[in-house]
Formats: structure tokens, C-alpha cells, sequence
């Protein structure tokens, strides 16, 4: 039994010695490194967080909002941007409103089609109706009236259906289009 207590004393003291051993080299020779690895991603770090700040202030689309502003919808598949008078200056683009009856009719021919329609002329000022030889009683001065056409539709096909629809029409088969009024 002695003898096994000095054997368990010796073991205890090169326990002891190991313990002193790690803390004592350790932290001289292993605990330096460390810090100057940790001191290099430090900077790092901290050059990288007003970067991230930075991106999110460019990337959030704050800015890009106000530049693309909703468009002005005429109806659920035209832009009341696609009426507008299309005269190189002579007016504002919009001599009169467009009436609402007749978008929401186009919009209704449009729907039936089930595919684009594309709006070639909507409200006209009085030169822009001079220009193309509109008659001078042109439904198109008041907003009341659009040439249009359907890709893929004939013209004769697309007028019966406007007319169907309850609008005035006056299709133009050579030109591939159909004027529209109510
Ligand atoms: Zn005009
Ligand atoms: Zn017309």
C-alpha cells in the first residue's frame, strides 16, 4: 500500500509538472500568435462593416423607387401613356383626356383577344390631326377615339368584335389597322 501511494504521489507531481509545463509555455510561445491572428481579422473586420452599411444603403432600391414611378394605367393592359398625342411638340400630349368608355371598351377587346394590342393613335391635338389627315370633326381631338390593331388578328376579325363590343368602327384594311370611337 506505501508503495502505491508513492507511486500515486509521483504521478501527481508529474501531473503538476504537465500542468505547469502547458500554463507555463503555453501562454509565452501560443497565446501571442493567436493575438496577432486575431489582431489582423480585427481590422478586417471592422473595414468590411461600413462596407456591408454601405452596399445596403446603395442596393435597397430606396433610390431606384423614385426613379421608375408607376405608370398612369389607361386600363388593366394599356398605359394611358400609349394614348397620348404623339405630335413632335405642338402640344402638351394631352389636348383632351381620353374617355374612360372607351379604354375600358379597348381594355374589354383586348381581353377577348387574349394577346397584345397596340395603340397607334389615341388623342390628337388639332396640328398632329392635320398632320394625318384626320377630318376636322375627328372623334380623336376629344379622346373619344384610337386606331389599333392585333397582331395575328385580322383586321376584319378585330372590327366585328369592336363592333360587337359597342364601339363605332371604321376598319382600314389596307393600312392593317382599325379606328375605334364611342
Ligand atoms: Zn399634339
Ligand atoms: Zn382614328
Amino acid at each position: 500500500m506505501k508503495y502505491k501511494k508513492t507511486a500515486l504521489w509521483i504521478f501527481l507531481a508529474a501531473g503538476s509538472a504537465g500542468l505547469v509545463f502547458i500554463f507555463g509555455v503555453m501562454p509565452g510561445e501560443s497565446v501571442l500568435p493567436p493575438q496577432s491572428e486575431i489582431a489582423q481579422p480585427g481590422p478586417q473586420q471592422t473595414a468590411q462593416e461600413p462596407e456591408s452599411p454601405a452596399q445596403e444603403h446603395g442596393s435597397p432600391g430606396a433610390e431606384s423607387l423614385p426613379e421608375v414611378p408607376a405608370p398612369e394605367m389607361a386600363s388593366a393592359h394599356f398605359e394611358m401613356a400609349e394614348y397620348r398625342c404623339d405630335c413632335a411638340g405642338l402640344c402638351d400630349g394631352w389636348p383632351a383626356r381620353m374617355n374612360p368608355a372607351l379604354l375600358d371598351r379597348i381594355e374589354v377587346l383586348r381581353q377577348y383577344c387574349g394577346r397584345p394590342v397596340i395603340i397607334t393613335s389615341g388623342v390628337r391635338c388639332e396640328g398632329r390631326n392635320t398632320e394625318v389627315g384626320g377630318v376636322a370633326w375627328s372623334f380623336h381631338k376629344r379622346g373619344d377615339a384610337a386606331d389599333l390593331y392585333c397582331p395575328g388578328v385580322a383586321v376584319g376579325d378585330l372590327a366585328q368584335t369592336a363592333k360587337e363590343l359597342g364601339m363605332n368602327v371604321l376598319p382600314y384594311y389596307a393600312s392593317g389597322y382599325i379606328h375605334v370611337e364611342v
